[in-house]
């Protein structure tokens, strides 16, 4: 039941497809078009809070927070079907020490490598990592890593309970558009220059932008250096850090 990196092709292309079904039922008048604000909130919801939750606080530990928000941004970043916490966090590390070299776990060759693996690596290693043993000592991270698929199918068998328009439109279609839209801010987000603070990722992100600043001083949760910066992260962050 854990996480493999190949689920990753698979659990895309089956959730831009549903994206795509969602756009024909409300185009052929079968679903409200009302319908289509759940894609949106849900792709906004997930990203938001996987930038304060698997991205800032546990592969960086950028802020503090209570066991409430922790546990509710484990959960919230596990439904999202890219991968534990576990997984993540050292994948995203390897990231940074790695950046741009032979080793980077994000290796995109072209613009449709994003549809084929956000990885390099067929396993990401869990070895003795300091990343893996910071966040086991709080042993609900193994456990959602030991039994991963069986959060997003429980989130599943709920939204279906409600309707099933409300899995189609505010599960299973936003979980494809969240997925690539995290791989495409790693494929714009670097270029032949290393990281950089390119404001069309900010697009594909929910405000996880300036990423060249976010390399060069990773332990910063607020990546804003000018009022009219955009961080949503920032924003949730605000909100929860202790
Ligand atoms: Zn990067
Ligand atoms: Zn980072």
């Amino acid at each position: 039941m854990t996480y493999k990196p190949q689920h990753y092709a698979v659990v895309l292309r089956a959730g831009l497809a549903c994206a795509l079904l969602s756009l024909g039922l409300v185009a052929t008048g079968v679903v409200a078009w009302p319908w289509l604000f759940g894609i949106v909130a849900a792709y906004v919801f997930m990203a938001v809070t996987n930038s304060a939750g698997f991205h800032r606080l546990f592969a960086h530990r950028s802020y503090e927070t209570s066991k409430f928000w922790e546990t509710f941004l484990l959960i919230t970043g596990t439904l999202s079907c890219y991968g534990s916490s576990l997984q993540w966090c050292v994948m995203h590390s390897d990231h940074h020490r790695y950046s741009d070299t032979e080793k980077d776990p994000h290796q995109f060759h072209s613009f449709w490598d994003v549809f084929k693996s956000n990885y390099s690596t067929d396993e990401v290693p869990l070895s003795s990592k300091r990343v893996i043993a910071r966040l086991l000592q709080r042993p609900f991270h193994g456990f959602v890593h030991r039994f991963y698929w069986a959060f997003p199918a429980a989130w599943s068998l709920i939204m279906l309970a409600i309707s099933w328009k409300a899995l189609l439109f505010c599960y299973w279609a936003p979980v494809g558009v969240v997925i690539l839209s995290a791989a495409l801010f790693n494929y714009i987000a670097h270029d032949a220059d290393g990281p950089n603070n390119s404001a069309y990722s900010v697009l594909f992100a929910s405000g996880e932008w300036r990423h060249r600043l976010h390399h060069e001083k990773p332990g910063r949760w607020d990546l804003r250096e000018k009022w009219w910066h955009i961080d949503c992260g920032a924003y949730l962050i605000m909100l929860i850090k202790r």
